[in-house]
C-alpha cells in the first residue's frame, strides 16, 4: 500500500534502533492485514525521550515500542500504566488512545509465555530456573509467578541482581518461592537439576561472540526438560544445542519476539495479527531460510 493522505504512523523508539527487526515484522503483518499504516524505526537521544512521546500526542501515532534504553524513562510521559509496567518499572509498548491518552504495557512476559505455550509447555505448577537478572529476566520471571510456577530460582553472576529481581517478583506477585542464587554454586546447579523448565535471558551465546560455553553446563541438563533460550541471533544457540544433546526439549527466542510483537500490534489494532508473516519475516531478517 502507497502512503497516502489516510496513512498512519506507528513505530519504535530506541538508541541505537538501526539494527531492529521490528519494522521488518511489523510491517509485513500490516500490509497481510490490510490496514494503512507504516511502521518506522525512530532512533530517539536518551534526553530527547520527552519530546518523541510528545510527538505520539502531537502527530496523532497509533503508537510505539519502545527498546533500549528509554523503557523505563517513558513511563513519566504517559497517562496510564498496566500491571507488569507498574511492578517491572519498564514499558515496551504505548497505546494512543481514541480519547487521545497514552497507555503503556509490557508485551515481553505475555510474549515469552505465548511463546512456551505454541510449544505445548508451560509453567503452570512447574519448578523454573531463570538464568540472569537483566531486563529481560525480570520479565520473564515476573510472567512465570504470575502465570502460575510452583517456584521461580533467579540464577545469576552477579548475586545481588538475583536478589533484587527475586524480592520484586515475590513483592509483586506473592509467590513466596522464588529465590536468588550465584551462577557458580551448588544451589545453581542443584536448583537447574531439579527444574521443570530452565529459561536463559543471559546475553551469553549471543552473535557474534555465539561460539561460547552455555551458561548451564550440559551436565546439569536431561530429558523431560524445557530448555528456553531467550537469545535469537543465532537462532540455535550453543545452549539448545548442548540441552537436545541431553534428552531436553527446546524452545528458540524466535518465539518470542514475534509474540511480544504480536501483543503490542493486537493493543494497537484490536484485531488478531498474522502471527506466521511476522516470524516469516523476522526469520528472514535473521538470514535465516526455513
Ligand atoms: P541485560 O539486561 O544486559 O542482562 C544480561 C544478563 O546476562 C545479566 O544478568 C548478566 O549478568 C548476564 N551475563 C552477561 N554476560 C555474562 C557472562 N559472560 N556470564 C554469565 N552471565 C552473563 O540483557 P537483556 O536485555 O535481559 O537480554 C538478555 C538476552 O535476551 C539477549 O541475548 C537479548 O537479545 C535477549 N532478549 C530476547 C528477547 C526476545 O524477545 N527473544 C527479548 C529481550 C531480550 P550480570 O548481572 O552478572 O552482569
Amino acid at each position: 500500500m502507497k502512503p497516502d493522505t489516510q496513512t498512519r504512523l506507528v513505530g519504535v523508539i530506541g538508541w541505537p534502533i538501526e539494527h531492529s527487526l521490528s519494522p521488518a515484522m511489523q510491517n509485513a503483518a500490516l500490509r497481510e492485514m490490510g490496514l494503512n499504516w507504516l511502521y518506522l524505526a525512530f532512533a530517539v537521544e536518551p534526553e530527547r525521550v520527552g519530546q518523541a512521546i510528545g510527538g505520539v500526542r502531537g502527530l496523532g501515532l497509533v503508537g510505539l515500542n519502545v527498546t533500549i534504553p528509554h523503557k523505563s524513562a517513558v513511563i513519566e510521559h504517559l497517562d496510564e500504566i498496566d500491571d507488569a509496567v507498574e511492578a517491572l518499572g519498564v514499558a515496551n509498548t504505548i497505546v494512543r488512545r481514541e480519547d487521545g491518552s497514552l497507555m503503556g504495557h509490557n508485551t515481553d512476559g505475555p510474549g515469552f509465555l505465548r511463546s512456551l505455550g505454541e510449544h505445548g509447555h508451560g509453567v503452570a505448577g512447574r519448578a523454573v530456573a531463570l538464568m540472569g537478572a537483566g531486563g529481560s529476566a525480570r520479565s520473564v520471571a515476573w510472567a512465570c509467578a504470575r502465570d502460575g510456577a510452583a517456584s521461580v530460582t533467579v540464577i545469576n553472576r552477579t548475586l545481588e541482581r538475583a536478589e533484587d529481581v527475586a524480592e520484586l517478583v515475590r513483592g509483586a506477585t506473592g509467590l513466596a518461592r522464588v529465590n536468588a542464587v550465584g551462577l557458580g554454586s551448588s544451589e545453581a546447579r542443584e536448583a537447574v537439576s531439579v527444574a521443570d523448565v530452565i529459561v536463559d535471558c543471559t546475553s551469553v551465546g549471543m552473535y557474534p561472540r555465539h561460539d561460547v560455553e552455555p551458561v548451564v553446563p550440559a551436565a546439569w541438563m536431561r530429558a523431560g526438560q524445557v530448555v528456553v533460550d531467550l537469545t535469537y541471533n543465532p537462532i540455535d544457540t550453543v545452549l539448545l544445542k548442548a540441552a537436545r544433546a541431553a534428552g531436553a526439549q527446546t524452545v528458540d527466542g524466535a518465539g518470542m519476539l514475534v509474540h511480544q510483537g504480536a501483543i503490542s500490534l493486537q493493543y494497537w489494532s484490536g484485531q488478531e495479527p498474522p502471527v506466521e508473516t511476522m516470524r516469516r519475516a523476522l526469520l528472514a531478517g535473521l538470514g535465516v531460510t526455513e
